[in-house]
């Protein structure tokens, strides 16, 4: 399990998701890869508006805060792979070439274990993460990896009530909450005030609540989909 691919649709996502587990990974000197299918911006603008100087340039900036958030947590930037492709928008985009650049990924970075977002996850963009990665990782030969997880992303997964995430594995990050709580900030105007859950209070809360589920003072939770024991 010492090489970790993050499939992630945008960036923050793999703060929020896992991002406690990143770091905690990190300070094993695990090997990490972090790679977006999408942009993280491009949903507040129409159709027209999305090659706008504007819109270009808030879509660079949330590229680059990606950067600086995962180097908080120890990734390195040739680990970092970010995508132009428009937020919210991945429907459009062919499955098919959303899978064969995940298997590429596996195949370059020979990952031992994904993690990637839920299937009940209300964001059209999560769901899509989902379904390109689940037929890159199909249990065929030695480049297959040996487990795979989802992730809850805050200010999404747990909108959808009625299909609640499926807790049933946990990491302990207590000693890397912190550091989350500081990449999360890297995204600047991404993290809003409490009660919104995509606040730092809400983050250390959820921390706080997978924590009392495992027995652990922070932890983030994850929903196995495939494991292989060895
Ligand atoms: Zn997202």
């Amino acid at each position: 399990m010492n090489r970790i691919l993050v499939v992630a649709a945008h960036p923050d996502d793999e703060v929020l998701g896992c991002g406690g587990m990143i770091a905690a990974a990190r300070d094993k000197k695990r090997d990490v890869r972090v790679i977006f299918l999408a942009e993280g911006v491009m949903s507040r603008y129409s159709a027209d508006q999305i090659n706008s100087p504007a819109a270009l340039e808030a879509s660079r900036l949330r590229n680059a805060n990606a950067f600086k958030a995962l180097d908080i947590l120890g990734v390195p930037a040739d680990q970092v792979f970010v995508s132009e492709r428009p937020c919210c928008r991945l429907d459009q985009a062919s499955l098919l070439a959303l899978t064969q650049e995940i298997e590429a990924h596996l195949k370059d970075f020979r990952a031992s274990v994904v993690y990637t977002h839920a299937q009940n996850d209300p964001n059209i963009d999560h769901q899509i993460a989902f379904k390109a990665v689940l037929p890159a990782v199909r249990p065929l030969g030695p480049q297959s990896p040996k487990a795979v997880y989802s992730f809850e992303v805050l200010s999404s997964t747990e909108w959808n009530p009625a299909h609640p995430f499926q807790a049933n594995c946990f990491v302990d990050i207590s000693s890397s909450i912190d550091r989350k709580i500081s990449a999360l900030a890297a995204y600047g105007d991404e993290m809003r005030p409490a009660p919104h859950p995509r606040s730092e209070d809400m983050v250390r809360s959820l921390a706080r609540f997978r924590g009392a589920q495992s027995g652990l003072n922070y932890a983030e939770s994850f929903n196995l989909i495939r494991a292989i024991e060895s």
